[in-house]
């Protein structure tokens, strides 16, 4: 880890590869809708006609992170509150996207966290009062963002360590129906506009767990998986996000849920790094996984592609145990100290990410 903000040679060489590949933008207040309109014309400049994406996060709830605090938005749980998201955040966006040249694919990527926190955190009541307002926001911008040409939206599934476990692959099944369903009732065209699903958003967890064959149908053996036990597994046998998207395609199939994925790679190169499974704080010893790719894995070819979506750098939420949206998982011994809140730049993480990098960053 470095403490210094001076960007040495190597650091500058990184920061050029890095820049090269595509990140996210995340919408996470109604004042970033003003990113929109720029980013569309510089990809229509960058691309001079050619077909080319750009991917968004939607993150702006009613009740954002219901079972944390690093990450609390700026609409409460009410009746205003989702009225103002539909009025002041999803139709302005939606206004903006139908503005683009017809060459720019939008990738979507929907509210990380929300339907996760439904099914395994209703018993907070944070959770439980936000839940109505969760899927009424997210069947809306569904049903609102199908409109636009050359729309793929992948609603986040949270990552193998968080909904692997055999009763909540099961479980996430009929939160996910009924939530497309009832979108599809407000509009046809999401059907075909809800492509799939990402993990591991903003999360850690490595895409491969190094050397261990996935473990398909069956029960994990006991052994050491990438620097995690067997025990620390708990018996979840999605010990890696390949594994997860696997899991999750099989529970799926039979089933009218799409079975297409992304995988978050921009900080999962580094396994066997943390205390728990559930430490998703600024970890330490974290480093960029794989760089943006379509189509990765032969072995997994419903895998879409590995993606950038929480950017590098980018604070998952401030350490300082005053601050408002201070959160403990920010303070324990896992996790770089120092942090500021989430979303804003931290660049000793950023050092961490860059120097920890696997694969290695070519060719610095
Ligand atoms: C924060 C957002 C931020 C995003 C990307 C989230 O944890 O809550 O404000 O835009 O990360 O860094």
């Amino acid at each position: 880890m470095q403490s210094s903000v001076a960007i040495d040679s190597s650091l500058s060489c990184a920061v050029g590869k890095l820049s090269s590949a595509g990140q996210s933008i995340w919408l996470d207040t109604m004042a970033a809708i003003s990113l929109v309109a720029p980013a569309l014309a510089q990809a229509s400049t960058i691309s001079a006609g050619a077909p080319i994406i750009i991917q968004f996060v939607i993150y702006d709830l009613p009740g954002r992170d219901c079972a944390a605090l690093a990450s609390n938005g700026e609409l409460p749980a009410t009746d205003a509150g989702i009225a103002t998201y539909k009025s002041d955040y999803i139709d302005p966006i939606v206004s903006n996207f139908t503005l683009k040249a017809s060459n720019i694919r939008l990738v979507l990527i929907i509210e990380p966290d929300s339907l996760p926190n439904i099914l395994t955190n209703s018993n907070l009541a944070t959770c439980a009062t936000a839940a109505p307002y969760y899927r009424e926001g997210i069947e809306y911008a569904l049903s609102q963002f199908a409109n636009i040409p050359n729309v793929y939206m992948y609603l986040d599934i949270a990552h193998g360590g968080w909904l692997g476990w055999p009763s909540n692959l099961v479980g996430i099944v009929p939160i996910m129906q009924s939530v497309i369903t009832a979108a599809v009732a407000l509009n046809p065209a999401v059907s075909a506009a809800v492509r799939g699903f990402a993990t591991n958003v903003a999360n850690y967890s490595p895409t491969h767990a190094n050397g261990v064959a996935p473990v398909i149908g069956g029960t994990l053996s006991p052994g050491t998986y990438d620097g995690v036990t067997y025990e620390e597994y708990e018996g979840n046998p999605a010990i890696d996000e390949t594994t997860y998207v696997q899991l999750l395609t099989i529970t799926f199939n039979g089933t009218n849920l799409p079975t297409n994925f992304v995988i978050d790679t921009s900080r999962n190169g580094r396994a066997g790094i943390r205390d728990a499974w559930g430490d998703w704080c600024n970890v330490n010893g974290s480093g960029i996984g794989y760089f943006p790719q379509v189509s990765p894995d032969s072995t997994t070819p419903n895998l879409d592609a590995y993606t950038w979506i929480k950017p590098a750098g980018d604070s998952d939420g401030t350490s300082n145990t005053t601050a408002p949206r201070y959160d403990a998982h920010c303070g324990l011994a896992d996790s770089l100290q120092n942090a500021p809140q989430a979303g804003q730049w931290f660049h000793a993480e950023f050092d961490m990410l860059v120097k920890n990098a696997n694969p290695a960053i070519v060719g610095c």
